[in-house]
């Protein structure tokens, strides 16, 4: 990409913030990446669709980043316009039982005012970290629950038809899946159904949720979530465990010893070393299990970025003599 004229260009679009060379590991919870060719930081959702529009009027490569939870980026970095959606996109509306809420809001956040609206069903997100934009993508899930459960419809920037507002069905949530993956689509704000419920009566079914995931996940070290899948009906986890694979290390990347699907940077990691863990893991899960794991956290890097299809290409380039993807 031909960086110069492509910022220069954004600059005068007056969006938000435009930087070029911008390390992506100040931008994602493994604290690991290289630089953004270009990383847009657009102010409102005007700005983020205005941007939109440009790159792909342009035919410019792009790739969008909430708080950067689930993500592994290359040491190489990304030669691609990324679009934060960390200011922008963080409006809230409640007119109960429904939220209307920006993608850009953290989970977190939106789960708050779900509790202080006395609105209950989202109980299991509050110690999901990241935005909501992120957890429509991956149709986060924990403690028994998952955003499908909530969504009623997600208002999205569609590369072929523009903005417009598809409902949740049309979206196709599965586990850890949605149609996100596959379409040009960006989200831009959903609309969440929820329950009258009791605020009391929610404020401790997240506290205990809270209490439940800093006793069983290193909350506290630089991570991206699970590594892989659940491959039903297996756990992931159990698997790793299985195989002895706690406390394994490939330079500063170690599997965490209080939950064997969390890969965690223990200082310098690099992609390369999560990569390599990952490798090993993978293949000693088969060997031994039967099993092909296949990775949770998305790869944003040469090649296609973001697809399974780039894991998939990842670990053919490497042979990790696998036959499955
Ligand atoms: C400690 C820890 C615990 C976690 N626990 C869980 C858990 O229990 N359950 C769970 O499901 N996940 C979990 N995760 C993973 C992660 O928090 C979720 O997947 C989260 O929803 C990702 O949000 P994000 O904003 O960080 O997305 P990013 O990591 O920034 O992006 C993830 C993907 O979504 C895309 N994306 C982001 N925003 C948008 C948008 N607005 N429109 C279109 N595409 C977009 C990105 O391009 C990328 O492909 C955990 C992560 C950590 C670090």
């Amino acid at each position: 990409m031909d960086v110069e004229p492509v910022a220069s260009h954004l600059r005068s679009m007056n969006v938000g913030q435009v930087k070029t060379a911008e390390p992506l590991g100040r931008h994602t919870s493994f604290r690991i990446g290289g630089p953004a060719s270009v990383f847009v930081d657009p102010d409102d959702l005007d700005g983020v669709v205005r941007v939109l529009d440009w790159v792909r009027d342009e035919s410019l490569p792009y790739f969008i980043i909430g708080q950067g939870t689930n993500i592994l980026v290359s040491d190489v970095g990304v030669d691609a316009v990324v679009i934060s959606t960390s200011r922008a996109l963080k409006e809230t509306e409640v007119s109960p039982p429904v939220i209307r809420a920006g993608s850009g809001l953290l989970l977190t956040k939106l789960c708050r005012l779900a509790e202080r609206s006395g609105l209950a069903g989202l109980e299991f997100a509050i110690s999901i970290p990241g935005t909501l934009g992120g957890a429509l993508v991956m149709n986060a899930g924990a403690h028994g629950g998952s955003m499908v459960e909530v969504v009623e419809s997600v208002l999205v920037w569609d590369a072929i038809s523009g903005v417009r507002r598809v409902p949740a069905e049309d979206v196709q949530f599965q586990y850890r899946q949605s149609r996100f993956m596959h379409n040009p689509w960006i989200a831009l704000e959903a609309t969440l159904r929820l329950k009258p419920g009791n605020p009391d009566e929610i404020r401790d079914k997240m506290r205990h949720n809270m209490e439940y995931r800093k006793k069983s996940q290193p909350v506290g070290e630089p991570n991206a979530g699970s590594i892989f899948k659940n491959p039903q009906p297996h756990y992931a986890g159990r698997l790793i465990e299985e195989i002895g694979a706690k406390g394994w290390r490939e330079g500063d990347a170690a599997v965490s010893d209080l939950h064997a699907n969390f890969i965690v940077n223990c200082g310098q990691a690099t992609a390369h070393d999560v990569l390599t863990l990952m490798r090993r893991i993978r293949r000693t899960v088969y060997q031994r299990c039967g099993v092909v794991l296949k990775p949770e956290v998305r790869w944003i890097g040469p090649g296609e970025g973001g697809a399974d299809a780039t894991w998939e290409n990842l670990w053919y380039a490497e042979g990790d003599g696998l036959t499955e993807p």
